[in-house]
């Protein structure tokens, strides 16, 4: 009798730290084909995504006391050198055993002790970590006066994999065609905010051509959400989060 009660409450105990993570993150869900995929934003260009047992950093900065009572990560994803995407300090703090993957750039700032833990991403490029496959997808500007942000080739937006559920991570771009052309997108992040990327138009614009099941605005400051929303098509669900 006391092993069966034992046993049970190791069963309860187990359930609970499965859920744990869960418990954590308070933002809105995605269901894919193996569990909910939850995302929660912190600010700006910095969200968490949790599925199954593991959870995945964007761009986080801010100082650690931001990710305090959050779950560790697994995998920390960085998209480029600005400081609103990639903060030594923060990162130093919160890393703990994850891996980080990055582009060359950003892992040529990485504080020391942190590069041996970063896989070089370059455009183009695939890495696959913890059953989450993640593909770089080129970020930068077009707009002739905006040019001097974001290079072609030195920052990473990404498709992020789980499950069945693809997850398209703009970073700070504008509606470039690789973007454009992006296929069987669940859930994308985008951004716009002038100068530095795109207006309110060139993302809507964008996002009408590839059509994702759920579109995010983030890194949006300065910038109205409500035109945005507006102006994207019936049948694309836009989901505001709590950035800023
Ligand atoms: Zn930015």
């Amino acid at each position: 009798m006391k092993f069966k009660f034992s046993l049970i409450s190791m069963l309860a105990l187990l359930a609970f730290s499965f859920s744990a993570n869960a418990q954590m993150l308070n933002g809105s869900t995605v269901p894919t084909s193996e569990g909910d995929l939850i995302i929660n934003p912190v600010s700006h260009a910095s969200f968490i995504m949790s599925w199954k047992d593991k959870t995945v950093y964007v761009d986080p900065v801010g100082g650690v006391g931001a990710y305090d009572g959050l779950p560790r990560p697994d995998l920390i994803l960085l998209t480029d050198i600005h400081g609103d995407h990639l903060d030594g300090t923060t990162l130093a703090g919160i890393v703990g055993n994850a891996e980080i993957v990055a582009p060359a750039a950003v892992v040529a700032q990485l504080p020391a002790g942190l590069v041996e833990r970063a896989v070089s991403l370059p455009n183009g490029g695939i890495a696959q970590r913890l059953d989450i496959t993640v593909k770089a997808i080129p970020m930068y500007n077009l707009t002739e006066d905006r040019l001097q942000f974001h290079d072609k080739g030195r920052g990473n937006g990404y498709v992020v994999t789980f499950g069945d559920t693809r997850v398209y991570i703009s970073g700070d771009t504008e509606d470039i065609p690789e973007m454009r052309a992006l296929e069987d997108i669940d859930v994308a992040f985008i951004c716009f905010n002038l100068p530095y990327t795109m207006t309110e138009r060139q993302a809507a614009d964008a996002v009408n051509a590839f059509r994702p099941g759920i579109v995010y605005p983030y890194h949006y400051q300065g910038s109205d959400l409500a035109l945005f929303g507006s102006m994207v098509d019936e049948g694309i669900e836009v989901r505001n989060g709590n950035w800023y």
